[in-house]
């Protein structure tokens, strides 16, 4: 297996030629803009023929079989370019992840290779319209149709499922048991009769999630992932790589931090501003570190989440105060500030993120189940 130091340099050198031939595409985190879908999907073909897709999947089923930490290598060598690291989140991080851990074969071998090739993409429909935080509410149902499912409900919040071919998706198949219990994790066929996906416009202007109407739509036997009616534990795990996925990387944070520092320098009150910034840059790697130690404790992933969310919306706001009278013109920074907002709420909230880690975390009383 080739070293870590030799991998960091040939990826580097990788992404460089990328960069310069106009093939890479720019980082933009967990939800891909439509205006980048192309672009994104263009770049992860390109990934795939130079072996940096599925840098730590087994080579079986399309990775390059090498371990988590050259996969850790390829994000940071990606993040200190400005380079997204992967087309589609919801298919690698979320959809990708969840198969090879509870994947039989064959869902193995139809998914995983084209998902590191793009040729599918992903969205994920967990959240209703009355059930987001409390997840395990949900009502869509599964019904037994032959030997396969009918799927009815309604699913809200779900990104890029404009331009998904496949989804991961939870719903109900046991009516009759409470909550969690009775709920199971299906990979989802987009194209299916009764699907109906109609885009939001969200503040930023643009159309980046939608609702998904789903009127009896098949599913077929061999879409069931884990167990019937214990899609629970499933979810849970996808939400853990969510969650820590979220919570970006060290290196991005330092990005964040520099460019503040320069526009800290420039500015005509300049020892308020470096004070700002540098409270702002001390905070960030802080949280840089906890992200680290994610790894190896994944109860932190929820407080590395809302650490690196909650000062990620502090930051966009200081961009545009730094900017002076200018920042109140749409510009460079009005985009990532109008964007954050929304990232304290994906993945799950930051209250619900602080419950987690009163729970888990500090060992205090659960709160009050309803
Ligand atoms: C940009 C973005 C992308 C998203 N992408 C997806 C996606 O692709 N797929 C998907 O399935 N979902 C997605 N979501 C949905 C996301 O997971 C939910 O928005 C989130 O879980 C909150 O649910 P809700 O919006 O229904 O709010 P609610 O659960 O209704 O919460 C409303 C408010 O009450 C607070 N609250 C709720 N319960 C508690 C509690 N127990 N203690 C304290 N406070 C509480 C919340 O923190 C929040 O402030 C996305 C959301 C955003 C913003």
């Amino acid at each position: 297996m080739i070293d870590l130091d030799s991998f960091t340099d040939e990826a580097g050198s990788f992404i460089d030629d990328a960069v310069a031939e106009g093939l890479a595409c720019p980082a933009y985190g967990a939800i891909l803009p439509p205006k980048l879908y192309d672009q994104a999907r263009t770049w992860q073909r390109h990934c795939r023929r130079g072996g940096y897709a599925g840098v730590h999947w087994p080579t079986e089923y399309g990775g390059r079989g090498l371990s988590a930490d050259h996969y850790v290598r390829w994000s940071v060598a990606c993040a200190e370019r400005g380079v997204a690291p992967y087309a589609n989140f919801q298919g690698f991080v979320l959809a990708g992840a969840a198969i090879l851990k509870y994947g039989t074969e064959q869902q193995k071998q139809q998914f995983l290779a084209p998902t590191l090739s793009a040729d599918i993409t992903w969205c994920q429909l967990f959240s209703e319209p009355d059930s987001g935080s409390d997840l395990a509410s949900l009502s869509t149902t599964a019904t037994v149709d032959g030997d396969g499912w009918a799927v009815t409900g309604q699913k809200v919040w779900s990104s890029t499922a404009q331009f998904a071919q496949w989804a991961i998706l939870l719903a109900r198949t046991d009516p009759g048991a409470t909550n969690h219990r009775g709920i199971s994790f299906f990979l989802f066929d987009m194209t299916t009769d009764g699907v109906d996906v109609r885009p939001l416009r969200q503040m930023t202007g643009e159309s980046e999630f939608c609702e998904v109407f789903i009127d009896g739509a098949r599913i077929e036997a061999d879409g069931l992932l884990g167990p019937l009616h214990g899609g629970w534990g499933v979810a849970t795990s996808v939400l853990a790589d969510e969650r820590a996925g979220v919570a970006s990387t060290r290196t991005g944070l330092r990005r964040q931090t520099d460019s503040l520092r320069l526009a800290a320098a420039g500015h005509d009150q300049v020892h308020a501003a470096e004070a700002r910034v540098m409270a702002l840059s001390a905070e960030s790697e802080a949280i840089g570190h906890l992200f680290g130690r994610v790894g190896g404790d994944p109860r932190l992933g929820p407080l590395s989440k809302l650490g690196r969310t909650e000062l990620a919306s502090r930051m966009t706001a200081a961009e545009l105060d730094l900017q002076g009278a200018k920042g109140m013109l749409v510009g460079d920074a009005t985009e990532p500030f109008l964007y954050a907002p929304g990232m304290r709420l994906a993945g799950g909230t930051s209250e619900i993120q602080r419950n987690l880690v009163g729970e888990r975390l500090l060992g205090l009383p659960r709160e009050p189940r309803r």
